[in-house]
């Protein structure tokens, strides 16, 4: 690479013409030299919601109390649920704001079993989050151990053979269930063509779009995808156990049911029926009370992304990686770091995993002593999450710069290999 790429000056000139940074300025930033690049675990907080959800708290739950349910809260399931769906490409009524990602997992995979009765595969990968995996091993169980779960190992650890996983999918699969970019490698996957070939044997497919919903453009609806779920509290900026949407595509709404029969899904939970109908559609997929308060502070998130717009924070996000790849293959591959994210940029998402044998202690120092916050996963990933809303070229340049130096100057030595219990 030319030297003055590698410039700080040069980062400097890309924050310059960087036309996404005035979005920074929608996020409360109480340490303007933290370096926060984990935007991809728990996004910043965004200065409108602390605004709707003070009124939230102030006005229509200190004034107006249980009046508020009527006035807006029953819908706010529905309504955050339609600003969801622009995110992730998809018409109205086919997505809804209930539970976290794993629950909404459990009643797609359980409705998902009950209609597909003589297949038994599951198909899915190593890299998947290991909460998607334990869902499918109970599901397995609550089904009389029916079913085979088989996890397509990764060569590399890092990307998926798509050859193999698409030779993987025959008459006898019941199900293929996938994080659309993994949690680990961002290694991301070609939704479409998996989903094809998915539907040409009969079976259907799950997306878990956690890490994908805010950075990268979604189609769920052209890439004709049955059942999606993801998490809000990652790129999509909605808080600590802000809860998951889930997707059902609408033709196939009334031919499944949820396994979880809640008033909240029933037809008229005010008429205290003693036996359940569900509710039309998605609407079914509901069971208790919203969490009005987490839910609310969803809204102002999406509508951020909404406003930068997804074609534009996949440009930055994908320019960001590249330029955190070439500083890496400058300052860092020299020094016992290696890439641990695909090197290709149509399947990568938008975090970057660093490997290095005294990567816990790595990070650890970068936390401690140079105000940067990556996190960290087994068995010795550093993981950089970058948001395009509020992460900058500077704080890329940065961040190598802190690598290169904590291992030339041995200061992670100091950083002992515990763990903390969140990592
Ligand atoms: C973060 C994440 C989840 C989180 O699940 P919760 O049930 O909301 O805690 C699930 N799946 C993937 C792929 C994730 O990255």
């Amino acid at each position: 690479m030319d030297d003055f790429l590698l410039d700080y000056g040069y980062a400097e000139y890309l924050d310059k013409i960087d036309e996404l940074a005035k979005f920074r300025n929608e996020f409360v930033i109480t340490d303007p030299s933290l370096i926060y690049m984990d935007g991809n675990s728990l996004g910043r907080l965004p200065k409108r919601s602390f605004t709707e959800l003070n009124n939230l708290i102030s006005y229509q739950w200190g004034d107006q109390l249980i009046r508020s349910w009527n006035q807006n809260w029953i819908n706010l399931p529905i309504s955050i649920g339609e600003i969801i769906a622009h995110l992730i490409g998809a018409k109205p009524e086919q997505t809804i704001v209930s539970d976290s990602t794993s629950v909404n997992l459990f009643k797609l995979v359980c409705a998902v079993l009950e209609i597909q009765n003589n297949r038994k595969k599951i198909i899915s990968d190593m890299m998947n989050f290991p909460s998607d995996l334990y869902i499918l091993q109970g599901c397995i169980k609550l089904f009389n151990n029916k079913h085979e779960l088989i996890l397509l190992p990764s060569e590399d650890e890092i990307s998926m053979n798509t050859a193999v996983l698409l030779d993987a999918i025959d008459h006898d699969t019941a199900l293929v269930t996938l994080s659309h970019i993994t949690f680990k490698s961002g290694y991301l996957y070609d939704i479409a063509s998996i989903t094809q070939k998915a539907h040409q044997v009969g079976a259907l497919v799950i997306w878990d779009l956690s890490h994908s919903a805010g950075v990268v453009k979604i189609s769920l609806d052209e890439w004709d995808v049955d059942f999606a779920t993801g998490c809000t509290y990652k790129y999509l900026n909605g808080g600590p156990g802000a809860p998951a949407y889930i997707y059902i595509r609408k033709d196939i709404q009334n031919s499944l049911s949820s396994p979880i029969w809640g008033w909240f899904g029933a037809q008229s939970p005010f008429k205290f029926d003693l036996e359940f109908k569900p509710q039309e559609g998605i609407r079914q997929m509901m069971c208790g009370t919203p969490p009005i308060i987490s839910l609310q502070a969803i809204q102002a998130g999406a509508e951020i992304i909404l406003e930068a717009d997804i074609a534009n924070i996949r440009k930055k996000s994908v320019l960001m990686s590249e330029y955190m790849i070439s500083l890496f293959d400058s300052y860092l591959s020299p020094l016992g770091y290696s890439l641990g994210s695909p090197r290709c940029s149509d399947r990568r998402g938008s975090h970057i995993s660093i490997r290095h044998p005294f990567a816990y202690q790595i990070n650890q120092c970068l936390i401690a002593e140079k105000n940067v916050i990556p996190d960290f996963r087994e068995p010795d990933n550093i993981r950089f999450g970058l948001a395009p809303l509020y992460n900058s070229f500077t704080d890329i340049w940065h961040v190598v710069n802190h690598m290169k130096t904590i291992v030339e100057e041995q200061r992670y030595k100091k950083y002992a290999h515990f763990r903390n219990n969140v990592t």
